[in-house]
C-alpha cells in the first residue's frame, strides 16, 4: 500500500509491503516513519472528535475528543458511547467523559469549557 507519512509536514511517500521478514517500509526518511507505515498497514488508528449531548436547551452539545489515537475498527463503538451521553454542566475543558472509552485504553475528553445551566426565575 502507498500512503503518505503524516508524522511530520515533511509528507514522505511510503510504500509498506509484506515480505517474509515481516512488513517492510520504504520511502520513510526516519523511523518514525517506519513506525507510522508499519501501524497503518496493520492497525489504523485514529483520534475520534465528536459531540455528546447536554441536559441543556442553552448548550444543546459539547465537543469531545479520545485522549489518544483509537483503533479504526473501534471507532464506532466509541461513537455508540459518546452519543449515548446526555452531560450535565458545567464542564471544563480537559475534564475526563468516560473513562477507558470502551476499553481501548484512551478516554474522551471535553474540548470545551461550558457554564452552568442558569435556572430561570419564576415569576
Ligand atoms: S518518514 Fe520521517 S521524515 Fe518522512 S514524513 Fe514521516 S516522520 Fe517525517
Amino acid at each position: 500500500m502507498n500512503i503518505v507519512c503524516i508524522v511530520c509536514p515533511n509528507g514522505c511517500r511510503l510504500t509498506v509491503r509484506k515480505a517474509a521478514r515481516g512488513t517492510v517500509v520504504t520511502g520513510n526518511q526516519c523511523a518514525r516513519g517506519a513506525g507510522y507505515g508499519i501501524q497503518e498497514a496493520t492497525d489504523p488508528k485514529r483520534v475520534v472528535t465528536a459531540v455528546a449531548r447536554t441536559s441543556s436547551s442553552d448548550w444543546p452539545c459539547v465537543p469531545v475528543k479520545t485522549s489518544g489515537p483509537v483503533s479504526r475498527d473501534r471507532i464506532k463503538r466509541v461513537l455508540k458511547a459518546v452519543y449515548g451521553l446526555r452531560i450535565d454542566l458545567p464542564v471544563t475543558r480537559g475534564d475526563m467523559c468516560i473513562k477507558n472509552v470502551e476499553k481501548t485504553g484512551v478516554s474522551v475528553v471535553f474540548t470545551r469549557t461550558l457554564p452552568p445551566v442558569e435556572r430561570k426565575r419564576e415569576e
